[in-house]
């Protein structure tokens, strides 16, 4: 039975690696029949929220990942924690330590000076019976410290890296419950991770290191050992570790920005692995089907905005308009764009018209903007090069043969420009550009004939007259 889980911290929103650990993990757990379970590691009162807590779950479901089992909260766990930890002072495999901060510090700063690695010296492993009950007695604060048997190495062959190894020597006698009674990440990770019955921890390569003290844990509580499988690091274009100099970090930013999450989770499926071939754009149920854990690659992973922005107006393109209705309303109502009267109907031929235009769902708002609104904004070139005195004669000469027309279709509305253009020995093209810019405020856009048909009549009899008052130069702010 394949048990997954993801385990974020709740300090902040889901940043991208997250986001990518923890559909790795659903990819694994779906395609296996298995269960995907989410485990809030907020052991850490001091910076875990209540609001990160909801962010994250927010964010997970806004990306459909959906869990199966949880949220289970670390902080609701701590006598767990402590009966292991208590478990393991008994058997003689973890010890109480009084040590101070200060003691500890004065020691590490004294080795960083001589020039040699230091890890815990094993002071309180020898202190005496008399020695220990006197420091119960005065009551100094006490962690417990794991004793990690040092005459071995540790080993585990992970799904994506192979076999890793290190010396027990390399490990220092780790904290597993702090002096506060919290247990530290290593070790409240191992038991839940043990007790909730994890077969495969997938997570960051960040965590390697950990997963050797993980490993000796396990050992020591007689637990099963889990797979383990290490996901590349994500750098940004630099070559540098992702952060927010490269942009957004934070999921919902992209949200923000109008990126359907779809594409969003097509993005991040990419990054650290591929289905091969050259498909790129596959939806979650195909990539639930496609992905292989042991096909994740070792080499970084490369976060470039650009290409997750050509992913969504893909999406965009392909995406169903009612869909892109249903994710456009939020950005129309940011922007004071009424559509709540409008029919739905027309609502979708607008979004016909210019989803090809648009790359994410806030400039399809935009765009839909110029069908909804009464003003436009008028590009200041769009309107130099073709609201002159020439554009305008020509569009009054269209506004007298469009006012008297009673059907305002594609068809006619063609018809009429272009046998207008035979009439005054002119190019068709000289009525289209002017008469773009009144419509729309801009050189380019949709198909014109597509445009006179979604805006109807009344609206384009009106632009067309607020484009004859327009001056060039000034006023090409319309408000
Ligand atoms: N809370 C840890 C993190 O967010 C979990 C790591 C793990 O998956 O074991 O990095």
């Amino acid at each position: 039975m394949v048990r997954v889980r993801i385990a974020p911290s709740p300090t902040g929103s889901i940043h991208i690696g997250l986001a990518r650990s923890a559909l790795y993990n659903f990819l694994f757990a779906r395609q296996h029949n298995g269960k995907f379970i989410l485990r809030i590691e907020d052991t850490d009162p001091t910076r875990s929220t209540k609001e990160s807590v909801e962010a994250i779950m927010e964010g997970f479901r806004w990306l459909s990942l959906y869990w199966d089992e949880g949220p289970y909260f670390q902080s609701q766990r701590f006598p767990i924690y402590r009966e292991y930890a208590e478990k393991l002072i008994k058997e003689g495999k973890a010890y109480y330590c009084y040590c101070s901060e200060e003691r500890l510090k004065k020691e590490r700063e004294k080795a960083l000076q001589e020039r040699r690695s230091w890890q815990y010296d094993r002071h309180c492993l020898s202190l005496n019976k008399e020695e220990k009950e006197r420091l119960e007695r005065e009551g100094v604060p006490k962690t417990i410290r794991f004793l990690v048997p040092q005459e071995r190495n540790v080993v585990f062959n992970d799904i994506i890296h192979g076999r890793i190894e290190r010396s027990g020597r390399d490990i220092e006698d780790f904290i597993i419950l702090r002096a506060d009674g919290t247990p530290t990440y290593n070790f409240a990770c191992v038991i839940d991770d043990a007790l909730m019955e994890i077969s495969h921890v997938i997570r960051a390569v960040e965590h390697i290191s950990n997963t050797f003290k993980q490993i000796l844990l396990y050992e020591a509580l007689n637990f099963k050992i889990p797979f383990f499988a290490h996901l590349p690091l994500i750098l940004g274009k630099d070559g540098k570790k992702l952060s927010k100099r490269h942009g957004a970090v934070s999921i919902m930013e992209y949200k923000k920005m109008g990126i359907l999450p779809e594409a969003l989770v097509n993005y991040l499926a990419l990054l650290g692995w591929s289905p091969g071939g050259d498909l790129e754009i596959f939806s979650l149920e195909e990539a639930i089907k496609l992905f292989r854990l042991e096909k994740v690659k070792k080499a970084n992973a490369i976060f470039d905005f650009q290409k997750l922005e050509w992913m969504n107006s893909e999406y965009i393109k392909r995406s169903d308009n009612k869909r892109l209705l249903e994710g456009v309303k939020e950005f129309l109502e940011e922007k004071n764009i009424s559509y709540k009267e409008e029919k739905e109907e027309r609502l979708l031929e607008i979004i016909q018209l210019n989803k090809e235009r648009s790359r994410n769902l806030c400039e399809l708002s935009l765009n839909m903007g110029i069908y909804l609104k009464e003003a436009i904004d008028y590009d200041k070139e769009a309107v130099d090069k073709y609201l002159d005195e020439k554009g305008k004669e020509n569009l009054k000469e269209l506004l007298s043969v469009y006012e008297k027309l009673s059907i305002f279709d594609k068809e006619t509305t063609e018809k009429t420009l272009r046998e207008l253009a035979k009439d005054k020995n002119k190019k068709p093209a000289e009525y289209i550009h002017p008469l773009r810019v009144a419509l729309t405020g801009k050189l380019v856009g949709p198909p014109i004939f597509d445009v006179l048909k979604v805006m109807g009549k009344e609206l384009t009899i009106k632009r067309i007259k607020k484009a004859l008052t327009l001056s060039l130069e000034k006023n090409t702010k319309d408000n």
